[in-house]
């Protein structure tokens, strides 16, 4: 009945050494106003310098997007006032952004692929950061002149789930270009969100509300959802015109609504005009070269996946969500565990078990363990279900695998006359079921291999033990 729809804005930082119009550092968590001067201070008569190094960045997720490249680009000021903001404007780019019109693709959980466009990525200067105390606010600006890319999507996104597919694919792009770092506990990685609804089969755009500063994707999830739902009781209560207005709403963590912050401006309020202090920006054919230097990207990397391993599409994109996962992948391979079980045992049993963000490269169990532990399957060594227990024991315990099934007693019964000796204890203790099989009961086929497998405590090789098992009964 309704159709949701939502556009993104991301904030990235550009891991830029220096901060964009002067020599200061960008570094994170440094003592409070110590990475400032004259300009990001905004002193009377400090000149802005652009930073070449934001502009190649720039450049090169251009290229990753198939975007356009504006060879010539303006710097604006955008006027306002807040305390964290000390020129009174931000500089930003407006009516000529240095990249324009590019694509992204976010990855279903079928195979299938969906086109997200991106509107434009546009270069700008942080504000510093205000921090409240209960009774003073002070301000640190130290953030304050550190290069923006903001990306704007077309309002392509019809969920929050692609919402959140789109933000993670970006993330893991702009990882793999090497162009921010993009934390998101550490506000690298900011995301506004533009929510409305219409009537299916409609196409023209209704009122959308923007919400401000998300910083992780699972509230990005829960403020789509709470909104979507707020737009739609409103249209069918009837009250859609006076409630759903266009605003700019926060997201409230405890308690998950949003809530209106203040009415959106519109561009013609701040003033935006070239500012003096700043050339146009011209793109030398040397930085255009330097911007199309850039490494295999998600996408590409998947499609190797898929044709060199042949796993799944979608296994593949959860593989290459990060250069980390999929490097660890392909290790594991070249330690000669097979494909399907490397996805699994990366991708399900090893990312299950690390906690609290800790990325594969500093996992306690490293692709060369990993991988001797799904050949140790691969092999019958042990079962697919003792290898859980063996990895459990690898994550706490810095020991070899072949180690921790030792001192588990893990290691699968393989031998055909210790089995066989099994398989006849068994069925001479179960004379009468064995008689009632005979006669025709097949179900107890499974008994017996139950029975079997708990004599020998889960250790025997199921496949062996099925084998004699079928000749003992069958003949
Ligand atoms: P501003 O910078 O003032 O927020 P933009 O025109 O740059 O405005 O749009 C910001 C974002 O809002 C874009 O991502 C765009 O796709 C999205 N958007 C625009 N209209 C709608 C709408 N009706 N519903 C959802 N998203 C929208
Ligand atoms: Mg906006
Ligand atoms: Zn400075």
């Amino acid at each position: 009945m309704f159709e949701v729809v939502i556009g993104l804005e991301v904030h990235i930082q550009l891991n830029t050494k220096t901060k964009i119009f002067c020599s200061c550092a960008t570094s994170f968590g440094d003592k409070p106003n110590t990475n400032v001067c004259p300009v990001c201070l905004a002193l009377p008569g400090a000149l802005p310098v652009l930073n070449k190094e934001a502009i190649i960045k720039a450049i090169s997720f251009g290229n990753a997007i198939n975007a356009t490249i504006h060879k010539r680009s303006i710097f604006n000021r955008k006027n306002y006032f807040y305390p964290d903001l000390p020129k009174g404007y931000q500089i930003s780019q407006f009516e000529i952004p240095i990249v324009e019109n590019g694509e992204l693709y976010i990855d279903f959980e079928d195979g299938s692929s969906k086109r997200v466009g991106i509107t434009r990525a546009h270069l700008e200067e942080d504000a510093g950061k205000n921090l409240h105390d209960n009774n003073f606010s002070q301000v640190d600006l130290n953030r304050a002149g550190t290069p923006l890319l903001e990306i704007v999507s077309e309002p392509d996104i019809r969920s929050s789930d692609e919402a959140v597919k789109y933000l993670k694919k970006l993330h893991s792009i702009v990882r793999y270009l090497d162009i921010s770092d993009a934390n998101m506990q550490e506000g690298s990685f900011r995301c506004d969100v533009n929510v409305s609804i219409r009537p299916k089969g409609d196409d023209k755009l209704y009122t959308r509300v923007e919400i401000k500063n998300l910083n992780s994707f699972k509230f990005i999830q829960k403020a789509i959802e709470y909104e979507v739902n707020r737009q739609i009781e409103a249209w069918e209560d009837g009250v859609y015109e006076d409630e759903v207005v266009q605003e700019t709403r926060l997201f409230n963590i405890p308690t998950g609504e949003t809530r209106s912050m203040r009415g959106k401006e519109d561009s013609a309020e701040y003033r935006y005009f070239p500012d003096p202090d700043l050339l146009p920006v011209i793109v030398s054919d040397k930085m255009l070269q330097d911007g199309k230097n850039i490494p295999e990207l998600p996408d590409q990397k998947k499609d190797r996946l898929v044709k060199e391993y042949g796993i799944k599409e979608y296994d593949a994109s959860v593989i290459t969500s990060s250069v980390e996962m999929a490097n660890f992948f392909e290790k594991m391979i070249q330690q000669g565990a097979s494909a399907k079980n490397s996805v699994i045992w990366l991708s399900v049993e090893l990312l299950g078990r690390l906690k609290g963000g800790v990325g594969v490269e500093n996992s306690p169990v490293n692709a060369i363990k990993l991988a001797s532990l799904v050949k140790r399957i691969e092999d019958s060594t042990i079962s697919a279900k003792a290898a859980k227990e063996v990895l459990d024991h690898l994550m706490l315990n810095d020991i070899s695998v072949d180690e921790a099934i030792d001192e588990l007693g893990l290691k699968q019964m393989s031998d055909e006359s210790e089995l066989i000796k099994l398989v006849d204890q068994i069925l001479d203790t179960n004379l009468e079921k064995v008689e009632e099989y005979k006669n025709g009961k097949d179900k107890l086929f499974g008994f017996f291999v139950g029975q079997v497998m708990k004599a020998s405590q889960g250790r025997a090789n199921p496949a062996k033990v099925n084998e004699i098992l079928k000749k003992r009964l069958i003949g």
